[in-house]
């Protein structure tokens, strides 16, 4: 009997173990960890080689970027060299930091540190809050960004037998990057327009796909429009959605929701422009994104008030910091990106042994009622459990500048169609915020046609 047990028991780790880290579904025997040396490395290890690298991307920051020299002297750093491990004493870096460097000599700026003939590859920001800022790239920054692109991508289950249909433009923004890592892992590339969602519905019908690479508040906006006018939308190729560009993949309430319509896994992926565009990937144990940059990028965790270090362990919530350690052409030191998150276990079922996060939301998001800290996200978890009655698409309204709102706080929460005045609704929604969050707010219902487009990314707070 024991041994039947034994038998039995063997055959089942044998079983959880090809399938650890792997899509259901995915018979494939390829290693599921793409660099296994960087992924799979202790701390101990991790540091050595960050360790390594950073000597040397001192030395080069000292010596050709006028940038940081001047800030490190304004900062009374004059060694020689300071080591990985004494990091926190160099100043943080801020985006308008880095937008006034280029401003200063454009186009690239006070920060490039390749004579400019070598920078091969330019990608743009946004430029939400003023004119853009430009971000460039040499041959070895491009290849840098493709391999932790590949590590991140490979993590959430993209093999070379997957089919890819991509909703991120060529450019101009760095998400356009994703091009050259999907033809590095060998998967079949479906490029299509961002906001072109006939053809995404086109290609995700006819079969030409088993995974879609969007932004979560199109993946829901798909499966909220999928879910009225198809029968079984579930019966398509489509098996892995991966999102990115904005936190919501990562929400239940909305994850849920997309996963049982479309009968698919969602992952997803984090990336900061000024930094690399794909640094964290979730895998298939969907317990949060694993950090993929090993080696050319250094990641601290500090106090979103205070800014002091923290350290990297599981349940800590902080601003994640970020420092190049192989970019040559405009490489950023202690970069505070602005997203707050959450660190997960680092022990996964997947084999990989790197950090785990999950985005809570921008610092800039935030606002505190009552003295308590709120994310949008966390208004986002407690809206999505309203659909079908809701579309899962929310925003908080801010009267002014100020981070401290008085309740009640003003919340748009979008739903289906044009219906009339849905009294109960928004009432139930309030409640729930109130039981759930400890805030009364104020929700007013606004119809699709009104609440603005869904294509890509959707603003958490507005102010007007
Ligand atoms: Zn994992």
């Amino acid at each position: 009997m024991a041994s039947v047990r034994l038998r039995r028991l063997a055959h089942y780790s044998q079983r959880m173990k090809s399938t650890a880290g792997r899509l259901a579904g995915d018979a494939c025997d390829r290693d599921v960890i793409w660099d296994r040396d960087v992924e799979t490395e202790t701390h101990e290890q991790a540091l050595a080689r960050a360790g390594g690298a950073w000597d040397k991307q001192f030395r080069h920051l000292m010596d050709r970027s006028a940038f940081y020299a001047r800030k490190f002297r304004e900062a009374g750093i004059h060694q020689s060299q300071v080591a990985l491990k004494d990091i926190a004493k160099l100043p943080f870096s801020t985006k308008s930091e880095l937008k006034q460097a280029i401003d200063e000599n454009p186009p690239f700026g006070s920060n490039l540190c390749v004579p400019p003939e070598q920078v091969k590859r330019v990608y743009q920001t946004s430029g939400t809050t003023g004119s853009p800022s430009v971000l460039a790239l040499t041959r070895a920054d491009m290849d840098m960004w493709t391999a932790i692109g590949t590590r991140t991508y490979f993590a959430t289950g993209i093999h070379d037998h997957s089919s890819v249909l991509t909703t991120f433009g060529a450019g101009p923004f760095v998400a356009g990057h994703t091009h050259f890592v999907l033809s590095r892992i060998g998967s079949r590339s479906v490029p299509v327009a961002p906001g072109d969602t006939d053809r995404v519905i086109f290609g995700l019908k006819s079969g030409l796909a088993d995974t879609l690479l969007s932004t979560p508040s199109f993946a829901q906006y798909l499966a909220n429009r999928l879910e009225k006018a198809e029968p079984d939308p579930a019966s398509m190729a489509l098996t892995h959605i991966v999102t990115g560009g904005e936190p919501g993949g990562g929400i239940p309430a909305i994850r849920d929701h997309i996963q049982a319509v479309l009968g698919v896994t969602v992952t997803e992926v984090m990336g900061i422009g000024d930094i690399a565009p794909s640094l964290f990937g979730e895998c298939p144990q969907q317990e949060g994104m694993h950090f993929c940059g090993g080696g050319h990028v250094w990641v601290e965790l500090v106090d979103p008030q205070s800014r002091e270090p923290m350290t990297i362990e599981s349940g800590a919530v902080g601003e994640l910091v970020y420092t190049h350690l192989t970019r040559e052409a405009m490489p950023v030191v202690r970069f505070l990106g602005g997203d707050i998150a959450r660190v997960e276990s680092a022990v996964c079922e997947c084999g990989r042994t790197t950090f785990r996060t999950r985005v809570i939301g921008r610092r800039d998001d935030m606002f505190i009622v009552r003295g308590v800290n709120v994310y949008p996200t966390a208004v986002l978890a407690v809206v999505g459990e309203f659909r079908p009655r809701v579309t899962g698409r929310a925003r908080v309204i801010r009267r002014g500048p100020e981070v401290s709102i008085q309740p009640p706080v003003p919340i748009e929460v979008e739903v289906p169609g044009s219906p009339g005045p849905d009294v109960a609704l928004a009432a139930e929604i309030e409640a729930a915020i109130h039981t759930r969050l400890t805030f009364r707010s104020k929700v007013d219902l606004v119809p699709e046609a009104t609440f603005g487009e869904s294509g890509y990314k959707t603003r958490l707070t507005v102010t007007r």
